[in-house]
């Protein structure tokens, strides 16, 4: 089997493609991989020096029909996690996330029809419900993003199901709450707070502190859309999450703690505009038929992530400079 995957040199990616490429996944034992990454500010060759000789890594963008359309030949199956995916960002200027994320999974599902994959696994995100102040999303909730990026999020989800709806193209979709775990850009909160901790720095907190995330190991998150490539029915969506539900002050309580700083290193910032007060995702449908569970306990987790990036300072250093 051969099996392309986009975005394999982020963050999510990556982890996926390091498991898949060492046997960790059953299904993917034999399969040959090749990586579509265009190496924006976010993507990172050396995430896969681990596996690097058995991974073949092509540079360029999921919005080149051309390049697109060779790869697709070659490939049976796709998993599809190249994104703009910084929240902020698409505050600052959304013109990146509707061309990766909206054209560039259109260019990649009309190549895909064309050459007949057997699976194509788009990678979506729990920010494309919105927010919800109690209980928990099951898949068939509407989808009411808030954010530039939740909305071309919410774009290319829907995209993807009508490549199922209209053309029967074998499309699973999934919706993850958020990750953390080694590898992830030091823009995203957990590896900012941690690193700026680590330097002796401070940690900015938007508004109250008082916003809900559910938080996810990447190794769940990658174990779940595993299951649904192997094993879920096409054009169904699959919620994955289940982690540990904490406001961003109790998050960030957690990480003074382990860093051995206190609330004097915390600067409280005007908040995010547009910012989702909470996500929570229903992980039912994905644990009755795909026996899915999340296996990493949250503070063994970040314990190790954290020491995943004291260990790491030369990749996260240069990452901040960029
Ligand atoms: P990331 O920003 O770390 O990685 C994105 C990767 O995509 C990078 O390697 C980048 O170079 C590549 N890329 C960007 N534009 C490209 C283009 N035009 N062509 C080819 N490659 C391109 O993101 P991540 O956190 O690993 O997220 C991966 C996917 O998972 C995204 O689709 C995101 O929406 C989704 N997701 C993320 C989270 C989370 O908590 N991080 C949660 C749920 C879903």
């Amino acid at each position: 089997m051969r099996l392309l995957v986009t975005g394999g040199a982020g963050f999510i990616g990556s982890n996926y493609v390091r498991h898949a490429a060492s046997g960790d996944y059953e299904g993917l034992r034999d399969a040959e991989i090749v990586v579509l990454d265009k190496l924006t500010y976010a993507g990172v060759k050396e995430n896969l020096d681990p596996v690097a000789d058995r991974v073949e890594l092509v540079v360029g963008d999921i919005c080149d029909a051309e390049l697109v359309g060779e790869l697709m030949q070659r490939v049976d199956q796709v998993v599809h996690f190249a994104a703009e995916s910084h929240v902020d960002r698409s505050i600052d200027g959304a013109a990146d996330f509707v061309m990766t994320n909206v054209v560039g999974t259109q260019t990649l599902l009309d190549a895909a029809l064309r050459h007949g994959v057997d699976r194509f696994v788009h990678v979506s995100t729990d920010e494309v419900y919105g927010s919800i102040d109690e209980g928990s999303w099951t898949e068939d909730r509407p989808l009411e993003p808030n954010s530039p990026y939740s909305a071309s999020k919410a774009s290319s989800d829907l995209i993807a199901r009508a490549y199922h709806r209209t053309h029967g193209l074998p499309v699973l979709i999934t919706r993850c709450s958020n990750n953390y775990g080694p590898y992830q850009f030091p823009e995203k909160v957990i590896p900012l707070f941690v690193t700026n901790l680590m330097d002796g720095g401070t940690v900015p907190l938007y508004g109250d502190g008082l916003n809900v995330r559910d938080w996810l190991h990447v190794d769940d998150h990658c174990r779940g859309i595993e299951l649904v490539r192997a094993g879920g029915r096409a054009g169904e969506v699959y919620n994955i999450g289940g982690g540990t539900e904490l406001t961003n002050r109790e998050l960030t309580e957690r990480l003074l703690a382990a860093s051995g700083k206190d609330w004097g290193s915390v600067v409280p910032v005007e908040d995010r505009k547009g910012h989702d007060r909470r996500y929570s995702v229903d992980i039912g449908k994905i644990s009755a038929e795909l026996g899915y569970a999340p296996q990493v306990e949250f503070d063994a987790g970040l314990a190790d992530a954290i020491e995943w990036y004291r260990g790491n300072r030369e990749w996260w250093e240069r990452l901040k400079q960029r």
